[in-house]
C-alpha cells in the first residue's frame, strides 16, 4: 500500500500533480487549489492511503510539484 500526504494549504495550483495522475488529483473549482481525491484532512494535512499500482504515478506527482507538498510513503 502507498500512502499520499498532501500539504494543501501551500498549493499553488499550478496543476503539475494533475498532469502526472489525472486520476488521483484534480484543481478545485471553489479556490483553484489541487485536490487529494478521496484525500482526509487532518490538521491541514490531507491523506490516503492507495493500492501498490498507484506508486509510480504518484511519485511522479510528488516529483512534479514545485513547492514540494506531496509526499509518498511504502505502508504495509
Ligand atoms: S503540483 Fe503541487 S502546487 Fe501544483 S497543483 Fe499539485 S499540489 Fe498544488
Amino acid at each position: 500500500m502507498v500512502r499520499i500526504i498532501q500539504q494543501r494549504g501551500k498549493c499553488i495550483g499550478c496543476n503539475a500533480c494533475v498532469e502526472a495522475d489525472a486520476f488521483r488529483w484534480r484543481i478545485s473549482r471553489h479556490d483553484g487549489k489541487c485536490t487529494l481525491v478521496h484525500g482526509v484532512e487532518k490538521k491541514g494535512f490531507f491523506g490516503v492511503v492507495v493500492g501498490d499500482e498507484e506508486l509510480e504515478s504518484s511519485l511522479a506527482a510528488a516529483h512534479n510539484c514545485p513547492v514540494n507538498i506531496i509526499k509518498v510513503q511504502k505502508v504495509s
